[in-house]
């Protein structure tokens, strides 16, 4: 599957979130993945399962129908070994490809990781203070929180939820200011954040280079006539009061312009997100799982050659084996078939430090983070 410069980024205009709207907390349930592919690939399991019982002759004639069906489509094999794209496929290569001058165009996605050094709660882990509030409100699932239906009935959980996360409750950490430094430095073509903690724009990044896919604090509008309201007043609301601003208008809910379950992400996220991935020559992926679409599927709209390094605690975002042998190619592909993707595992912070180093950069980010060192710095 070669050539997908220019390719339509997995968004289209309208389309509407999939999975958990992207709160800035880590995302420990498990959220649908891409139509297509999840389908095929639930398919795939249960022929696995059907390998481990005795074939029975339907199966057989199943696995006689895969084969036919197999043979028609262009396989792993047969598709042409893409040149390599880094001198070496670990940081080292992405920052050797950096120094050279050959990403100037960086894209930065990043998720719930990158803040949760930052101490931003997960309010989805039982036994947080946060989580243990939200239940004497017995919402029938954390994600409840996010939810239209249920914000209308019931708003206070999320009220209580914004007023913890609410921007400047927090400090950016040192990922959020490699993010400013490459902006510095004029590499940064777009962070693409999934966090709602506005924490990018804290650290100094301008707001022109964000996108927050997943919407954050900075407008609100009344949930039923649609109209803007002032941010001040929404914040007034949820950190002094502590009660759901009403519409002065209609005297609808009033919601801070956060993406819920259900919801179109912001038209900007797919406006930039189709003029910018084509563009992009080294997109940098870090802090997510990769499990919210349309956002996830983004790791594809670059061009076939563009090198993706993810550097996250687990990996996120792998190819299916199987579906690649069909010539699926999307996802990373890491280890020894690729050509360009490359796998750090490991904290946020301080595998960013790490590249810095790489890069010796490490004196200008700190100089970035030192009004807030101390507890943030590695
Ligand atoms: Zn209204």
């Amino acid at each position: 599957m070669k050539g997908s410069a220019g390719r339509k980024p997995a968004g289209t205009a309208g389309e509407k979130v999939e999975g958990p709207p992207g709160p800035s907390v880590p995302v420990s349930s498990p959220a649908p993945e891409s139509h297509t592919d999840s389908n095929l690939s639930h398919v795939l399991h249960e022929a696995d399962d059907d390998v481990e019982s005795s074939p029975s002759s339907e199966e057989l004639d199943h696995d006689a129908f895969a084969e036919r069906l197999f043979s028609h489509l262009t396989l792993e094999e047969d598709q042409p070994k893409q040149p390599q794209a880094l001198d070496s496929l670990d940081l080292a290569g992405i920052a050797a490809c950096i120094k050279s001058g050959k990403a100037r165009n960086i894209i930065l996605m990043c998720g719930a990781g990158i803040s949760v050094s930052a101490g931003i709660p997960d309010f989805r882990t039982p036994g947080t203070g946060l989580y243990d509030n939200l239940q004497k409100y017995n919402l029938p699932d954390p994600t409840a929180v996010f939810e239209i239906g249920f914000f209308r009935k019931n708003p206070h959980p999320f009220y209580m939820l914004a007023k913890e996360l609410y921007p400047g409750n927090f400090k950016p950490t040192t990922a959020h200011y490699f993010i400013r430094l490459l902006e510095k430095k004029g590499l940064l073509l777009r962070c693409f954040t999934q966090n709602i903690d506005s924490l990018e724009r804290e650290a100094g990044v301008s707001s022109d280079k964000i996108v927050a896919a997943h919407g954050n604090f900075d407008g609100a509008h009344c949930i039923d006539c649609k109209g803007a309201v002032a941010t001040e007043n929404v914040k007034t609301a949820v950190l002094k009061a502590g009660q759901p601003l009403h519409c002065s208008r209609c005297g609808g809910l009033v919601k801070p312009d956060i993406v819920f379950f259900g919801e179109n992400l912001p038209s900007r996220f797919f406006k930039r997100s189709q003029e910018d991935y084509p563009k992009c020559d080294l997109l940098i992926v870090t802090g997510t799982s990769l499990v919210v679409h349309p956002f996830a599927g983004l790791i594809d709209a670059v061009s076939n050659e563009t090198p993706r390094v993810l550097i996250n605690r687990e990996v996120a975002g792998e190819a299916d084996a199987r579906l690649r042998k069909l010539g699926f190619n999307k996802g990373f592909i890491f280890g020894e078939d690729s050509w360009r993707d490359v796998l750090h595992l490991g904290d946020c912070d301080a595998s960013i430090r790490r590249l810095c180093q790489l890069l010796d950069w490490e004196d200008e980010l700190d100089a970035l983070i030192s009004p807030t060192a101390g507890s943030h710095k590695l």
